[in-house]
């Protein structure tokens, strides 16, 4: 019986994988593999992600088992291991997908340089490659989202890979499938959402079935939480990204309008590809910052700044693990150029909470916050003021956060200064970005 390894990463499904399907397809057996890397667990991992990963393997599992085998943990360096159930089983290849982050890349060196030509990589974690989409001009990326979304709007999609219909499992030892706890010693988030890809799946069939419809006009509505929530399923695998843009139908106005989201997406692994020190070196160089001032930082993470819109999404942060775009986005302008702080400060303290946290997506959208990544407009500054009126105009989204504010009515929550509300109970703002 010839065996392949199907090692999963950030691929945790059974539908439409591309590393699962051709070790499927090499061998007669598969020892489908999770390595929970020693070096992370528990105290390097943040509880968010590891309640979430946890979930998503025990789905994995069940997919798995339904189909006649089962998840096979092991717990160690994720090199050693794979070499060691390659010796265990007799494998002759092992198969995994590809992926963008310094990490990533010394884990594909090394298993490479022990186990030579056997090591497969499998894209799957982009919809379109660099290679898919080089631009013209000869550069090794594009720097610019507008030209690269012209031109991966038309790339040719496969079509998504049928799950294997059975799969047999030769024997070999495992560990039991990780709980959150085992994976992380900290505390989650109380309202942190469940992974998995029956979970994901679920969530994405309704998202199709009508939300998706009113994207274009609602996403930035703070209040009215139109997005797909999509985000960390699609961070894990629990989604194939090709599959969820082939569903989409580009052709409507929200569907357009999602598409383009799902583009910033590989627009960033593809920057992270070519500029992988762009993790957390500058993309561009800036003017240099305000000086550090660890006080205003603790009051920006802390969500006591004084504007309820800034401090609204750092509680959301906290109490979820997640937030909508333009609430990241007030925030990270916030820190960045008004209080004209180290992205990277930021940048660290949301690796840390969310539940989607993700290299290429995090730090490539702090650097554009900040004016030292793709923006074209580095300059431009998001007043938080503002901000609230244009996006939670009736201040439903600051309500939900901040209850001690919910007495104001309307957009009047978003100037509390002017309410004579009583500074123990919420702060003054600590700059003035309203000429108040
Ligand atoms: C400062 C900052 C930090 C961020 N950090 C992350 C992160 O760590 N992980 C992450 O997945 N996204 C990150 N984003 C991008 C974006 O805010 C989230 O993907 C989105 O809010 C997730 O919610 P959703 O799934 O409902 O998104 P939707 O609005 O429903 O969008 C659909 C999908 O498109 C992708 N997407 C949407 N916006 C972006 C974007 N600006 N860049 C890249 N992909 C995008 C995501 O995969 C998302 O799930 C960050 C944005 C900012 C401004």
């Amino acid at each position: 019986m010839s065996v392949a390894v199907a090692l999963f990463t950030r691929d945790l499904r059974v539908h439409d994988n591309p590393a699962l399907t051709a070790a499927a397809r090499a061998a007669d057996q598969v020892v489908p593999l999770f390595v929970v890397d020693e070096a992370l667990v528990p105290d390097r991992c943040p509880p968010n992600r590891a309640h979430f990963l946890a979930a998503a393997l025990a789905e994995l599992d069940t997919a798995l088992r339904d189909r006649g085998g089962a998840l096979v943990v092991r717990r160690g360096s994720v090199i050693d291991e794979v070499a060691r159930v390659v010796d265990e089983t007799g494998a002759t290849s092992v198969h995994l997908a590809d992926d963008v982050s310094y990490y990533s890349g010394k884990r594909e060196r090394a298993l490479r340089e022990r186990l030579g030509g056997a090591v497969h990589c499998h894209a799957g974690s982009v919809t379109a490659t660099s290679t898919e989409l080089a631009p013209s001009t000869g550069r090794d990326h594009f720097a610019v989202f507008t030209p690269y979304f012209r031109r991966w709007i038309e790339v040719h999609r496969r079509s998504p890979l049928p799950v294997p219909r059975a799969l047999s499992v030769p024997s070999v030892g495992s560990d039991p499938v990780p709980t959150g706890s085992d994976l992380s010693s900290g505390e989650p988030s109380p309202e942190l959402t469940v992974g998995g890809e029956t979970t994901a799946r679920a969530l994405l069939d309704d998202w199709l079935d009508g939300p998706i419809d009113h994207y274009a006009r609602d996403n930035d509505d703070l209040g009215a939480d139109a997005t797909s929530r999509l985000s960390a399923h699609l961070h894990f695998g629990c989604l194939s990204p090709t599959e969820v843009v082939r569903r989409v139908d580009a052709t409507t106005e929200g569907g357009l309008a999602f598409a383009r989201q799902l583009a910033w997406r590989d627009f960033h692994h593809q920057v992270l590809a070519a500029r992988p020190d762009a993790a957390w070196s500058d993309y561009r160089r800036r003017a240099p910052l305000g000086p550090a001032d660890d006080r205003v930082f603790a009051d920006w993470r802390d969500g006591r700044t004084g504007y309820p819109i800034v401090d609204a999404a750092m509680r959301q942060l906290r109490a979820e693990g997640w937030l909508p775009g333009r609430a990241r986005l007030i925030a990270a302008s916030f820190l960045t150029k008004s209080l004209r702080q180290d992205w990277r400060l930021g940048a660290r303290h949301f690796l840390h909470w969310l539940v989607d946290a993700d290299v290429a997506n995090n730090q490539l959208n702090w650097q554009w916050a900040a004016g030292t990544g793709t923006d074209t407009r580095p300059n431009r500054v998001l007043n938080p003021v503002r901000q609230a009126d244009r996006y939670d105009p009736d201040g439903t989204y600051v309500r939900r956060w901040l209850p001690e504010l919910a007495h104001l009515p309307g957009a009047r929550i978003h100037r509390p200064w002017r309410e004579n509300v009583d500074p123990a109970t919420y702060p003054e703002p600590i700059i003035d970005c309203v000429g108040r």
